[in-house]
Protein backbone atom coordinates (compact mmCIF):
# COMPACT_ATOMS: atom_id res chain seq x y z
CA UNK A 1 0.00 0.00 0.00
CA UNK A 2 1.08 3.51 -0.84
CA UNK A 3 1.59 5.73 2.15
CA UNK A 4 -0.60 7.99 1.04
CA UNK A 5 -3.46 5.39 1.13
CA UNK A 6 -3.55 3.99 4.79
CA UNK A 7 -5.54 5.16 7.26
CA UNK A 8 -4.28 7.96 9.26
CA UNK A 9 -3.85 6.80 12.69
CA UNK A 10 -6.02 8.44 15.20
CA UNK A 11 -3.39 9.92 18.07
CA UNK A 12 -4.62 11.15 21.43
CA UNK A 13 -2.35 13.20 23.78
CA UNK A 14 -2.07 13.44 27.35
CA UNK A 15 -0.69 16.43 28.21
CA UNK A 16 -0.69 18.33 25.37
CA UNK A 17 -0.07 21.89 26.53
CA UNK A 18 3.44 20.82 28.69
CA UNK A 19 7.13 20.42 26.95
CA UNK A 20 6.99 16.54 25.27
CA UNK A 21 2.87 17.89 24.71
CA UNK A 22 3.77 20.75 22.42
CA UNK A 23 7.01 18.46 20.91
CA UNK A 24 4.79 15.89 20.00
CA UNK A 25 2.36 18.45 18.35
CA UNK A 26 5.10 19.94 16.09
CA UNK A 27 5.98 16.61 15.00
CA UNK A 28 2.18 15.46 14.60
CA UNK A 29 2.02 19.16 12.39
CA UNK A 30 4.67 17.51 9.81
CA UNK A 31 3.43 14.22 9.76
CA UNK A 32 -0.38 15.08 9.21
CA UNK A 33 -0.33 12.20 5.86
CA UNK A 34 0.04 9.46 8.42
CA UNK A 35 -1.41 10.74 11.63
CA UNK A 36 -4.61 12.92 12.72
CA UNK A 37 -4.86 14.59 16.06
CA UNK A 38 -8.05 13.02 17.64
CA UNK A 39 -8.05 13.95 21.20
CA UNK A 40 -6.29 16.28 23.78
CA UNK A 41 -6.15 16.99 27.51
CA UNK A 42 -4.33 19.81 29.41
CA UNK A 43 -4.26 20.27 33.49
CA UNK A 44 -5.65 23.41 33.07
CA UNK A 45 -4.13 25.63 30.35
CA UNK A 46 -7.19 26.11 28.76
CA UNK A 47 -5.68 29.15 26.61
CA UNK A 48 -2.86 26.84 24.75
CA UNK A 49 -5.66 24.07 24.67
CA UNK A 50 -7.90 26.47 22.56
CA UNK A 51 -5.52 27.39 20.52
CA UNK A 52 -3.92 23.92 19.77
CA UNK A 53 -7.69 23.02 19.28
CA UNK A 54 -8.36 25.27 16.77
CA UNK A 55 -4.89 24.06 14.80
CA UNK A 56 -5.53 20.30 15.14
CA UNK A 57 -9.52 20.61 15.43
CA UNK A 58 -9.38 17.12 17.67
CA UNK A 59 -12.81 15.53 18.48
CA UNK A 60 -11.92 15.65 22.07
CA UNK A 61 -10.88 17.96 24.31
CA UNK A 62 -10.43 17.45 28.13
CA UNK A 63 -9.63 19.48 31.12
CA UNK A 64 -7.95 17.83 34.66
CA UNK A 65 -8.49 20.77 36.86
CA UNK A 66 -9.90 23.79 36.99
CA UNK A 67 -10.02 26.21 34.14
CA UNK A 68 -12.52 28.87 34.16
CA UNK A 69 -12.29 29.89 30.68
CA UNK A 70 -13.22 26.14 29.56
CA UNK A 71 -15.34 25.43 26.54
CA UNK A 72 -19.10 23.64 27.65
CA UNK A 73 -18.37 20.61 25.39
CA UNK A 74 -14.55 20.24 26.66
CA UNK A 75 -14.85 16.92 28.93
CA UNK A 76 -13.61 18.10 32.58
CA UNK A 77 -12.06 16.73 35.82
CA UNK A 78 -9.76 13.84 36.10
CA UNK A 79 -11.47 11.02 34.42
CA UNK A 80 -10.78 13.12 30.45
CA UNK A 81 -7.72 11.60 30.56
CA UNK A 82 -8.95 7.73 30.72
CA UNK A 83 -11.69 8.46 28.42
CA UNK A 84 -9.62 10.06 25.69
CA UNK A 85 -7.26 6.97 25.79
CA UNK A 86 -10.34 4.35 25.75
CA UNK A 87 -11.95 6.39 22.12
CA UNK A 88 -12.55 4.10 19.24
CA UNK A 89 -10.98 6.24 17.31
CA UNK A 90 -7.71 6.62 19.05
CA UNK A 91 -4.91 4.33 17.48
CA UNK A 92 -2.04 5.90 19.77
CA UNK A 93 -2.00 7.12 22.83
CA UNK A 94 0.64 10.08 23.90
CA UNK A 95 0.77 9.86 27.64
CA UNK A 96 3.16 13.44 27.97
CA UNK A 97 1.12 14.05 31.58
CA UNK A 98 3.27 14.48 34.53
CA UNK A 99 3.40 12.21 37.32
CA UNK A 100 1.27 9.39 39.04
CA UNK A 101 -1.82 11.71 37.93
CA UNK A 102 -1.39 9.26 34.20
CA UNK A 103 -1.45 6.26 35.40
CA UNK A 104 -5.21 4.76 35.38
CA UNK A 105 -5.19 6.63 31.36
CA UNK A 106 -2.24 4.48 30.35
CA UNK A 107 -4.14 1.56 32.02
CA UNK A 108 -7.01 1.79 30.01
CA UNK A 109 -5.17 2.54 26.74
CA UNK A 110 -3.08 -0.45 26.82
CA UNK A 111 -6.29 -2.57 28.09
CA UNK A 112 -8.09 -1.30 25.25
CA UNK A 113 -5.74 -2.40 23.17
CA UNK A 114 -3.67 0.70 22.05
CA UNK A 115 0.18 1.58 21.44
CA UNK A 116 1.24 4.11 24.42
CA UNK A 117 4.03 6.34 23.68
CA UNK A 118 5.31 6.87 27.04
CA UNK A 119 6.73 9.84 28.41
CA UNK A 120 5.28 9.55 31.85
CA UNK A 121 7.59 7.44 33.19
CA UNK A 122 6.43 7.72 36.67
CA UNK A 123 3.37 5.58 36.22
CA UNK A 124 5.86 2.75 35.02
CA UNK A 125 7.54 2.61 37.44
CA UNK A 126 4.85 2.95 40.27
CA UNK A 127 3.19 0.24 38.99
CA UNK A 128 5.59 -1.57 35.85
CA UNK A 129 4.09 -5.18 36.64
CA UNK A 130 0.66 -3.96 37.01
CA UNK A 131 0.52 -1.90 33.63
CA UNK A 132 2.75 -4.96 31.78
CA UNK A 133 -0.13 -7.23 32.93
CA UNK A 134 -2.62 -4.93 31.73
CA UNK A 135 -0.51 -4.77 28.47
CA UNK A 136 -0.96 -8.62 28.33
CA UNK A 137 -4.56 -9.12 29.28
CA UNK A 138 -5.98 -6.26 26.83
CA UNK A 139 -3.33 -6.33 23.91
CA UNK A 140 -1.88 -3.06 24.10
CA UNK A 141 2.16 -1.83 23.91
CA UNK A 142 4.18 0.21 25.77
CA UNK A 143 6.64 2.30 23.54
CA UNK A 144 9.44 4.51 25.13
CA UNK A 145 9.04 8.24 24.49
CA UNK A 146 11.99 8.94 27.27
CA UNK A 147 15.26 9.61 24.81
CA UNK A 148 17.36 6.87 26.59
CA UNK A 149 14.63 4.16 26.30
CA UNK A 150 14.09 5.45 22.81
CA UNK A 151 17.81 4.58 22.21
CA UNK A 152 17.92 1.48 23.52
CA UNK A 153 14.97 0.27 21.94
CA UNK A 154 16.58 1.39 18.43
CA UNK A 155 19.26 -0.73 19.26
CA UNK A 156 17.47 -3.56 20.69
CA UNK A 157 15.58 -3.77 17.44
CA UNK A 158 14.82 -7.21 16.24
CA UNK A 159 17.46 -8.81 18.56
CA UNK A 160 16.27 -10.70 21.34
CA UNK A 161 16.97 -9.56 25.14
CA UNK A 162 18.60 -12.70 25.82
CA UNK A 163 21.85 -11.33 23.83
CA UNK A 164 22.36 -8.58 26.11
CA UNK A 165 24.82 -8.22 28.77
CA UNK A 166 23.92 -4.74 30.22
CA UNK A 167 22.73 -1.53 29.48
CA UNK A 168 24.43 1.73 29.97
CA UNK A 169 22.38 4.41 30.01
CA UNK A 170 23.37 8.23 30.16
CA UNK A 171 22.70 10.84 32.37
CA UNK A 172 23.85 14.66 31.73
CA UNK A 173 24.98 15.17 35.09
CA UNK A 174 22.50 18.00 35.48
CA UNK A 175 23.15 21.62 36.61
CA UNK A 176 25.01 20.59 39.51
CA UNK A 177 27.41 17.98 38.07
CA UNK A 178 30.38 20.15 38.73
CA UNK A 179 29.31 21.88 42.02
CA UNK A 180 31.06 20.52 45.59
CA UNK A 181 28.58 19.03 47.88
CA UNK A 182 28.65 22.02 50.48
CA UNK A 183 27.33 24.23 47.58
CA UNK A 184 24.34 21.65 46.67
CA UNK A 185 23.11 22.88 50.57
CA UNK A 186 22.15 26.09 49.04
CA UNK A 187 21.03 25.24 45.68
CA UNK A 188 18.04 27.76 44.82
CA UNK A 189 15.02 26.63 42.19
CA UNK A 190 16.40 29.14 39.86
CA UNK A 191 19.52 26.81 40.18
CA UNK A 192 17.72 23.43 39.52
CA UNK A 193 15.61 24.59 36.60
CA UNK A 194 18.79 25.82 34.63
CA UNK A 195 19.32 22.52 33.09
CA UNK A 196 22.40 22.55 30.74
CA UNK A 197 21.58 20.36 27.69
CA UNK A 198 17.72 19.96 27.65
CA UNK A 199 14.50 22.22 27.85
CA UNK A 200 11.60 20.26 29.46
CA UNK A 201 9.20 20.68 32.29
CA UNK A 202 9.76 22.20 35.92
CA UNK A 203 9.69 18.49 37.85
CA UNK A 204 12.00 16.56 35.73
CA UNK A 205 14.33 19.40 35.52
CA UNK A 206 14.41 18.83 38.93
CA UNK A 207 14.71 15.30 38.96
CA UNK A 208 17.61 15.65 36.69
CA UNK A 209 19.49 17.75 39.41
CA UNK A 210 18.84 15.60 41.99
CA UNK A 211 19.65 12.56 39.93
CA UNK A 212 16.49 11.14 40.71
CA UNK A 213 15.20 10.94 37.02
CA UNK A 214 17.77 8.66 36.33
CA UNK A 215 16.60 6.18 38.89
CA UNK A 216 12.57 6.51 37.25
CA UNK A 217 14.54 5.86 33.90
CA UNK A 218 16.37 2.59 35.45
CA UNK A 219 13.21 1.37 36.83
CA UNK A 220 11.66 2.02 33.56
CA UNK A 221 13.93 -0.06 31.55
CA UNK A 222 14.05 -2.60 33.93
CA UNK A 223 9.93 -3.14 33.00
CA UNK A 224 10.06 -2.41 29.72
CA UNK A 225 13.03 -4.60 28.67
CA UNK A 226 12.76 -7.20 31.61
CA UNK A 227 16.54 -6.84 32.20
CA UNK A 228 17.50 -7.26 36.08
CA UNK A 229 18.71 -4.12 38.17
CA UNK A 230 22.31 -5.84 37.90
CA UNK A 231 22.51 -5.14 34.01
CA UNK A 232 21.44 -1.74 33.90
CA UNK A 233 24.21 1.08 34.64
CA UNK A 234 24.58 4.64 34.49
CA UNK A 235 26.87 6.85 33.32
CA UNK A 236 27.53 10.87 33.12
CA UNK A 237 27.83 12.12 29.71
CA UNK A 238 27.44 16.06 29.96
CA UNK A 239 26.94 16.47 26.20
CA UNK A 240 23.67 14.42 26.08
CA UNK A 241 24.55 12.97 22.69
CA UNK A 242 24.66 9.39 23.07
CA UNK A 243 21.50 8.73 24.45
CA UNK A 244 22.40 5.28 25.54
CA UNK A 245 24.22 2.45 25.17
CA UNK A 246 23.41 -1.60 25.12
CA UNK A 247 26.27 -4.14 25.73
CA UNK A 248 25.89 -7.75 23.93
CA UNK A 249 27.10 -10.67 25.50
CA UNK A 250 30.40 -11.33 23.51
CA UNK A 251 30.98 -7.85 24.24
CA UNK A 252 29.96 -5.43 21.22
CA UNK A 253 28.44 -2.41 22.30
CA UNK A 254 26.16 -0.28 20.10
CA UNK A 255 24.55 2.94 21.16
CA UNK A 256 22.38 5.53 19.50
CA UNK A 257 23.26 9.21 18.90
CA UNK A 258 21.47 12.61 17.84
CA UNK A 259 21.09 15.79 18.90
CA UNK A 260 19.50 16.26 21.96
CA UNK A 261 16.26 17.21 20.64
CA UNK A 262 12.69 15.05 22.01
CA UNK A 263 11.32 15.31 18.16
CA UNK A 264 13.32 12.24 17.54
CA UNK A 265 11.89 9.81 20.22
CA UNK A 266 8.35 11.12 19.84
CA UNK A 267 8.47 10.81 15.95
CA UNK A 268 10.08 7.17 16.95
CA UNK A 269 7.41 5.72 19.25
CA UNK A 270 5.06 6.40 16.78
CA UNK A 271 6.30 4.59 13.70
CA UNK A 272 8.27 2.02 15.71
CA UNK A 273 9.85 -0.19 14.23
CA UNK A 274 9.53 1.90 10.87
CA UNK A 275 10.86 5.27 10.54
CA UNK A 276 10.22 8.22 9.31
CA UNK A 277 12.21 10.98 7.29
CA UNK A 278 11.34 14.92 7.60
CA UNK A 279 12.41 14.68 11.03
CA UNK A 280 13.12 18.86 11.06
CA UNK A 281 16.11 18.07 13.72
CA UNK A 282 19.50 19.38 12.19
CA UNK A 283 21.97 16.45 10.48
CA UNK A 284 23.45 15.00 12.50
CA UNK A 285 27.33 16.36 12.56
CA UNK A 286 30.05 14.33 14.88
CA UNK A 287 32.68 17.16 14.14
CA UNK A 288 29.97 19.85 15.99
CA UNK A 289 28.86 17.47 18.47
CA UNK A 290 32.23 16.05 19.66
CA UNK A 291 34.12 15.55 22.34
CA UNK A 292 31.96 13.25 24.16
CA UNK A 293 32.77 12.72 27.62
CA UNK A 294 32.34 10.53 30.14
CA UNK A 295 32.25 10.26 34.36
CA UNK A 296 31.36 8.47 36.79
CA UNK A 297 28.11 9.03 39.14
CA UNK A 298 28.75 10.64 41.76
CA UNK A 299 26.96 8.66 44.33
CA UNK A 300 27.58 9.89 47.60
CA UNK A 301 26.62 13.53 46.46
CA UNK A 302 23.31 12.43 44.77
CA UNK A 303 22.33 10.12 46.97
CA UNK A 304 18.44 9.87 45.43
CA UNK A 305 19.73 7.93 42.23
CA UNK A 306 21.00 5.28 44.86
CA UNK A 307 17.65 5.12 46.72
CA UNK A 308 15.76 4.64 44.06
CA UNK A 309 17.87 2.00 42.62
CA UNK A 310 17.69 0.12 45.93
CA UNK A 311 13.83 0.74 45.87
CA UNK A 312 13.14 -0.84 42.42
CA UNK A 313 15.56 -3.78 43.77
CA UNK A 314 13.02 -3.73 46.69
CA UNK A 315 9.97 -4.15 44.76
CA UNK A 316 6.42 -4.46 45.89
CA UNK A 317 5.31 -0.83 46.48
CA UNK A 318 9.00 0.82 46.96
CA UNK A 319 8.98 2.27 43.91
CA UNK A 320 5.72 3.96 44.21
CA UNK A 321 6.66 5.20 47.32
CA UNK A 322 9.80 6.56 46.04
CA UNK A 323 8.27 8.07 43.13
CA UNK A 324 5.86 9.21 45.46
CA UNK A 325 7.15 10.72 48.10
CA UNK A 326 9.80 12.19 45.27
CA UNK A 327 6.76 14.13 43.65
CA UNK A 328 5.82 15.53 46.56
CA UNK A 329 8.84 16.82 48.38
CA UNK A 330 10.04 18.53 44.74
CA UNK A 331 6.47 20.17 44.69
CA UNK A 332 7.32 21.79 47.72
CA UNK A 333 11.07 23.07 46.94
CA UNK A 334 9.27 24.47 43.37
CA UNK A 335 7.00 26.25 46.10
CA UNK A 336 10.30 27.50 48.08
CA UNK A 337 9.41 25.51 51.27
CA UNK A 338 12.12 23.10 51.17
CA UNK A 339 15.81 23.01 50.57
CA UNK A 340 17.34 21.18 47.93
CA UNK A 341 19.08 17.92 49.98
CA UNK A 342 15.28 17.82 51.66
CA UNK A 343 14.60 15.80 48.60
CA UNK A 344 16.70 13.23 49.17
CA UNK A 345 16.23 13.04 52.76
CA UNK A 346 12.62 12.83 52.91
CA UNK A 347 12.42 10.48 50.00
CA UNK A 348 14.67 8.02 52.57
CA UNK A 349 12.52 8.89 55.36
CA UNK A 350 9.35 7.88 53.35
CA UNK A 351 11.33 4.41 51.93
CA UNK A 352 12.26 3.90 55.60
CA UNK A 353 8.55 4.17 56.81
CA UNK A 354 6.69 2.53 54.04
CA UNK A 355 8.97 0.62 52.02
CA UNK A 356 7.56 -2.59 52.86
CA UNK A 357 3.85 -1.61 52.21
CA UNK A 358 1.54 -3.83 49.97
CA UNK A 359 2.15 -2.96 45.73
CA UNK A 360 -0.05 -5.94 44.78
CA UNK A 361 -2.73 -4.29 42.89
CA UNK A 362 -3.56 -0.79 42.14
CA UNK A 363 -5.44 0.14 45.18
CA UNK A 364 -2.54 -0.53 47.31
CA UNK A 365 -0.03 1.37 45.11
CA UNK A 366 -2.64 4.47 45.05
CA UNK A 367 -2.52 3.96 49.25
CA UNK A 368 1.36 3.79 49.42
CA UNK A 369 1.13 6.38 47.19
CA UNK A 370 -1.11 8.81 49.22
CA UNK A 371 0.79 7.51 52.44
CA UNK A 372 4.13 8.61 51.08
CA UNK A 373 3.22 12.07 50.09
CA UNK A 374 1.74 12.77 53.76
CA UNK A 375 4.85 11.57 55.07
CA UNK A 376 6.50 14.27 53.25
CA UNK A 377 4.04 16.80 53.57
CA UNK A 378 4.32 16.05 57.82
CA UNK A 379 7.88 15.83 57.90
CA UNK A 380 7.52 20.06 56.90
CA UNK A 381 4.97 20.94 58.70
CA UNK A 382 2.56 21.22 55.62
P1 LIG B 1 5.29 19.53 31.70
O1 LIG B 1 5.13 19.97 33.08
O2 LIG B 1 5.91 20.46 30.71
O3 LIG B 1 3.88 19.09 31.10
C1 LIG B 1 3.00 18.27 31.80
C2 LIG B 1 1.66 18.17 31.10
O4 LIG B 1 0.79 17.37 31.91
C3 LIG B 1 0.95 19.50 30.89
O5 LIG B 1 0.21 19.47 29.70
C4 LIG B 1 -0.02 19.58 32.08
O6 LIG B 1 -1.17 20.33 31.77
C5 LIG B 1 -0.36 18.12 32.28
N1 LIG B 1 -0.64 17.79 33.68
C6 LIG B 1 0.04 18.21 34.78
N2 LIG B 1 -0.51 17.70 35.90
C7 LIG B 1 -1.54 16.94 35.50
C8 LIG B 1 -2.51 16.18 36.21
N3 LIG B 1 -2.51 16.08 37.53
N4 LIG B 1 -3.44 15.52 35.48
C9 LIG B 1 -3.46 15.62 34.14
N5 LIG B 1 -2.58 16.35 33.41
C10 LIG B 1 -1.64 16.99 34.10
O7 LIG B 1 6.11 18.16 31.75
P2 LIG B 1 7.01 17.50 30.62
O8 LIG B 1 8.42 17.97 30.75
O9 LIG B 1 6.35 17.59 29.30
O10 LIG B 1 7.03 15.98 31.10
C11 LIG B 1 5.92 15.13 30.93
C12 LIG B 1 6.36 13.71 31.21
O11 LIG B 1 7.33 13.33 30.25
C13 LIG B 1 7.02 13.51 32.58
O12 LIG B 1 6.69 12.24 33.05
C14 LIG B 1 8.50 13.56 32.25
O13 LIG B 1 9.27 12.82 33.18
C15 LIG B 1 8.53 12.91 30.89
N6 LIG B 1 9.65 13.27 30.04
C16 LIG B 1 9.81 14.56 29.66
C17 LIG B 1 10.87 14.91 28.82
C18 LIG B 1 11.04 16.33 28.33
O14 LIG B 1 11.89 16.57 27.48
N7 LIG B 1 10.25 17.28 28.79
C19 LIG B 1 11.78 13.94 28.41
C20 LIG B 1 11.59 12.63 28.83
C21 LIG B 1 10.52 12.30 29.64
MG1 LIG C 1 15.33 10.65 29.81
Amino acid sequence: MTPGRERRRGVAILGSTGSVGTTALRVLQRHQERFRVVALTAFSNAALLREQAARFRPAFLGVVGNAEDALERWACGPDCLVEAARRDDVDIVINAVVGAAGLDATLAAVGAGKRVALANKETLVMAGALVLDECRRGGGEIVPVDSEHSAILQCLAGRSTKDVRRLIITASGGPFREWPRERLARATVADALHHPTWSMGRKITVDSATLANKALEVIEAHFLFGLSYEQIEVVVHPQSVVHSFVEFVDGSVLAQLGVPSMELPVLYALTHPERLGDTGVPPFDPVEAGPLTFERVRHADFPALRSGLDAGRRGGAAPAVFNAANEQAVALFLEGRIGFLDIPRTIDAALAALGDSDGSNREALLTADECARRIVREMFGC
